[in-house]
């Protein structure tokens, strides 16, 4: 017998939201749910950029099972000598052996310092900065986010996010997401500038090359670092491995999570010796963490790291954005934008996105809003999905569109 845990989650599971999907689900296969009472739903957020390749990649979960029947947790990171760490770190190291036309003048990144998550992996790399620069002043964009602890939180471009939690950091600008007049703000007090090629929770927000290029100017120009957040759009998802390749620049550090764990836990920040080597000189202890790098979430992040290069998840990502936007077209979407399979869908208001997400899981479609957007549908499956389930999900959106008042 099916017993639902619907009461208990809102009893005891501390609530984050007003509105939260609330949906029980029992088990995942590729880019379906499923859930306890046998409902199957079409997962077109992968747990935010996640499950890039689908749930339980049958890759991930023998590389998973090959690791438990090895060791789990041995000790603090960075001790010993873990076959899936290094193997790990090697293979990214190898996806960022990438011939810039705007390079970092600090060489190409080929050091990881894995940690528990992308909020962790900005921590790390705030602090990383810090020491290289000896400067304390840092750059984000307007509704950007970077995670929830104190100092990822300073960073948040959103002034509701930060208000009922200062004093926070202090020394934190924002600047417009792709407006060039702004890099003026980046001074020779900067420690570093934090942004994403594609900005994700303001609801997917695009720049042009040429700005990223000032951007990697001012940032030479000032000896402020370039911290590229990857966070959300790396691993595939928006037609190249790393986002900055479609961008002409190369960053400083560069950070991950999300879809790198496969579906495990994991994140890091990445840089090159020059920069990263400040960590272990005195005073020693630069970043620690007990489970960053946990070598289960390691062999699952390579075996995710080889199947998305195998299998050319990057480019099937873009096709199949560009099918998502062909068929997403509808009096109620104002307009579908972004890159690969990180999409938002434009509509009207809130009141009506939310009829059409609530819809739409009726009809076993899964949607959402983004953080700091709450007008555009959030449209990024696993990337292992097939044009006939993204005839699916569109059938559903726009089959849901109709029956919403306009
Ligand atoms: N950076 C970006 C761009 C993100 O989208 C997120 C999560 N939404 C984070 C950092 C924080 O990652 P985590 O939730 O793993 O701490």
């Amino acid at each position: 017998m099916h017993i639902s845990h619907r009461q208990l989650f809102f009893d005891h599971v501390a609530q984050t939201s007003d509105y939260p999907l609330a949906l029980e689900i029992d088990r995942a296969e590729g880019v379906y749910m499923y859930g306890s009472d046998g409902t199957r739903y079409l997962d077109l957020i992968s747990g935010i950029g996640v499950s890039n390749v689908g749930h339980r990649h049958p890759q991930v979960l023998n590389a998973i099972h090959g690791q438990l029947d090895k060791h789990m947790h041995l000790l603090v990171y960075g001790e010993y000598v873990q076959s899936a760490q290094v193997q790990l770190a090697k293979a990214l190291s190898d996806t960022l052996d990438i011939n810039s036309e705007n390079p970092s003048p600090y060489g190409k990144i080929d050091n990881v310092y894995f940690t528990n998550s992308g909020t962790e992996a900005v921590e790390g790399a705030m602090k990383l900065a810090k020491r290289f620069t000896g400067r304390a002043e840092f750059i984000s964009c307007y509704n950007a986010y970077h995670g929830a602890s104190q100092g990822a939180l300073s960073l948040s471009g959103s002034e509701d996010f930060k208000r009922s939690f200062r004093p926070l950091l202090p020394g934190i600008k924002n600047i417009q997401h792709g407006l060039e007049s702004e890099l003026e703000k980046i001074t020779d007090k900067t420690a570093a500038v934090i942004i994403e090629i594609v900005s994700g929770e303001s609801g997917v927000r695009e720049a042009s090359n040429s700005y990223f290029r000032a951007l990697r100017t001012r940032c030479n120009e000032t000896g402020t670092l370039l911290i590229l957040d990857e966070v959300q759009t790396g691993f595939g998802r928006t037609g190249t491995f790393w986002a900055f390749e479609q961008s002409g620049i190369y960053p400083d550090i560069l950070l991950s999570a999300k879809g790198m764990g496969g579906g495990m836990p994991i994140g890091a920040f990445m840089a090159s010796q020059q920069v990263m080597q400040v960590f272990k000189t005195n005073p020693i202890l630069g970043h620690i963490t007990t489970f960053g790098g946990h070598p289960v979430s390691c062999a699952a992040s390579l075996a995710a790291l080889r199947v998305t290069v195998d299998s050319n998840l990057s480019a099937q990502a873009i096709k199949k954005g560009q099918l998502f936007k062909t068929l997403l077209v509808h009096e109620k979407i104002k307009e579908v934008r972004g890159r690969g399979l990180m999409l938002a869908a434009e509509m009207e208001s809130f009141e009506k996105l939310k009829q059409t997400i609530d819809l739409c899981i009726e009809k076993g479609v899964v949607t959402d809003w983004f953080l700091f957007c709450d007008n555009a549908m959030r449209i990024s499956p696993p990337l292992i999905i097939t044009e006939e389930q993204i005839k699916e999900g569109c059938a559903i959106i726009l089959e849901s569109l109709d029956s919403i008042r306009s």
